[in-house]
């Protein structure tokens, strides 16, 4: 079974950050749901982000949540402003500061090309 998920994942293996609009409304989201969470339209669609960004905020992973990410640590966990005017969670290059400017990669992690930002 195909999830919307699933379209998210493809697009990041295609080096392509991926998002959610509603045509309704104008209402971005990165979460790939099926409505719209603004207005509730079923009136949405992918559009391809930029990938680049702001930092919002910035955490130093030194501790792993599982032992697929154990030998990531220590690495940065972001909130990044992308310029689509969407917040969004991301892996981040180490020493990275809120309100730098940083554009995203991707990174093969445990099966998945996880989204990763660095400076621009
Ligand atoms: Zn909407």
């Amino acid at each position: 079974m195909t999830t919307l998920a699933d379209h998210y994942w493809a697009g990041c293996a295609a080096g392509e950050l991926r998002y959610r609009a509603c045509t309704a409304c104008g209402a971005r989201q990165t979460f790939p749901r099926a409505f719209c969470p603004a207005c509730g339209s079923e009136a949405v669609e992918w559009r391809r982000a930029a990938g680049t960004g702001t930092v919002h905020a910035a955490a130093i992973v030194t501790r792993a949540p599982s032992d697929a990410f154990r030998p990531l640590v220590p690495y940065a966990i972001l909130l990044v402003d992308l310029d689509e005017g969407i917040r969004m969670m991301a892996h981040g290059a180490p020493g990275l500061t809120i309100g730098q400017r940083v554009a995203v990669t991707f990174h093969l992690h445990d099966g998945r090309h996880l989204p990763r930002f660095v400076p621009l």
